[in-house]
């Protein structure tokens, strides 16, 4: 199902793949209880949460200096720097860097802002054949889909699924055993790393102070992504800089056991400029394309906060609407509530005001957050901003609901007429409400009120008690 199908459908459709919500369900618990485990370890959990909230708060209050430090220490160490104020501009800088060297054969190590502005289409149509090396992402790849997580891209898929695409795509047997299949990846995937020119990557932080790229992976692609290749490409959003070395262990400490409970992510890998002359290997070229598409703006008002993810992915985890429509029906990249509120915002125009409204706001997301953004109370914000796309009838309800609840008579009137209008399903439940009141019977359990409001209950609880007094 596209994206561009209406978000009411697509969420239908997630809902009733059964085999998904049960994937998704079962993955994302396990996460949960080993983030729970992990931060159990953490001496001062909190304490290291509101830093990490300080040290990303206070780099976006002073963005434009730390950015400027960030690009003089990545240049003074041989590195360039292209600064992409949007996607297409972004896609533009890395074509042009692979076709101006004639770099044919191009790895890549998981990115999501490589996701975002859709490279991979972007490397195909100059001709040239990006292959994802990450095990989720080269999953997705060969079996021409999505990812539906920012960091479990194949949650959705199960074994079946994925032993099917590899005995497919790759000619191998056909084995469900994760190590087997994982074995025959990693000998396809050193094939290619082998003749490899170009390598592109994600960036996880940028310290400011030394110019350095901090990349968290927890598999060896990672680093053969940013090492093999003559030239290294790494994409990031502007919002990844921190601004000292002595800061970057804040967020590590935090970063994998938000995502998956470990302590640490398997490798993290510090780079600060191309191969010099004295080293044994490393590529010749470092480029940093530092992209914009859209974060300036949501810098500029009132959502800055929503800028200090860490892309850890626990709100996702956490979330009962991810877990039970998974993260293809949220149409963007970025899914769950992370995704409702910054793919809305990256992209004003998009027609995604659906999404601040896919949250029962029960919080889960905000307690999950190590870097303590306040998400429900972003996605209420951002809903009143999009109210307007409501459909009239909608706001002309919510009017007539708003005035309802201010006046005693009318709601008294209200509880009437909807007690004659719902039809008992036969255990105290409505099932099919009269006209627009379906389409909020039909998915939700609504009870049948009492005959006897509490209100009526209690004024005649009174007069008793003044009869009896
Ligand atoms: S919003 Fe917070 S919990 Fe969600 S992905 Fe970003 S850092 Fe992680």
């Amino acid at each position: 199902m596209s994206a561009s199908t209406p978000f009411q459908q697509r969420v239908a459709a997630a809902v009733a793949d059964k085999r998904v919500v049960r994937a998704v369900h079962l993955a994302t618990l396990k996460k949960v209880e080993a983030r729970e485990a992990g931060m159990d370890q953490l001496r001062d959990f909190e304490q290291i949460r509101s830093l990490a909230a300080q040290v990303k708060q206070h780099t976006l209050d002073y963005l434009p200096r730390y950015l400027e430090q960030f690009v003089e220490q990545i240049e003074g160490r041989g590195g360039a720097v292209h600064f992409a104020p949007d996607a297409e501009a972004a896609r533009r800088i890395i074509c042009d860097i692979a076709t101006s060297r004639g770099l044919k054969r191009v790895v890549k190590s998981k990115s999501m802002t490589s996701e975002e502005i859709h490279l991979n289409q972007a490397l195909e149509a100059v001709g040239l054949r990006p292959v994802e090396t990450d095990l989720g992402e080269f999953i997705v790849q060969i079996d021409h889909d999505t990812p539906s997580h920012i960091v479990t891209p194949i949650i959705h898929k199960d074994r079946r699924q994925i032993a099917l695409a590899m005995q497919r795509e790759l000619g191998c047997e056909y084995t469900e055993d994760p190590t087997e299949l994982t074995m025959i990846a990693r000998r396809h995937l050193r094939e290619i790393f082998r003749n490899c020119d170009l390598g592109i990557s994600g960036v996880n932080f940028g310290v400011a102070e030394t110019g350095t790229l901090c990349i968290c992976t927890n598999e060896g692609n990672g680093r053969l992504t940013v090492s093999r290749p003559r030239v290294h490409v790494a994409l990031m959003g502007i919002e990844k800089v921190i601004p000292r070395m002595r800061d970057l262990p804040v967020f590590l400490k935090l970063l994998a056991r938000s995502s998956t409970g470990q302590p640490l992510t398997v490798y993290t890998t510090l780079i600060s400029g191309p191969k010099r002359l004295q080293d044994a290997d490393g590529p010749e070229e470092l480029h940093v394309v530092l992209m914009d598409a859209g974060r300036s703006d949501i810098w500029a008002g009132e959502f800055r906060e929503v800028l200090r993810c860490i892309r850890c992915g626990a709100c996702l985890n956490a979330c009962p609407v991810y877990r039970n429509i998974g993260g293809h029906a949220y149409g963007s990249v970025y899914p769950g509530p992370i995704g409702a509120l910054l793919t809305p915002l990256l992209h004003p125009a998009g027609g995604h005001e659906e999404l601040p409204r896919a949250s029962s706001l029960c919080g889960a997301c905000g307690v999950a957050c190590p870097v303590k953004i306040d998400i429900p109370d972003l996605l209420v914000r951002l809903r009143a901003q999009t109210h307007r796309s409501h459909p009239l009838a909608k706001r002309v309800a919510m009017r007539m609901w708003l005035w309802a609840m201010k006046s005693p008579l009318v709601f008294r009137l209200g509880q009437r007429l909807l007690r004659g209008l719902l039809k008992d399903g036969g255990d105290g439940w409505a099932t099919d409400g009269p006209g627009p009141l379906r389409a909020w019977t039909q998915p939700r359990d609504l009870p049948i009120p009492p005959k006897r409001s509490f209100r009526a209950i209690w004024q005649a609880e009174l007069s008793n008690e003044d009869k009896r007094g």
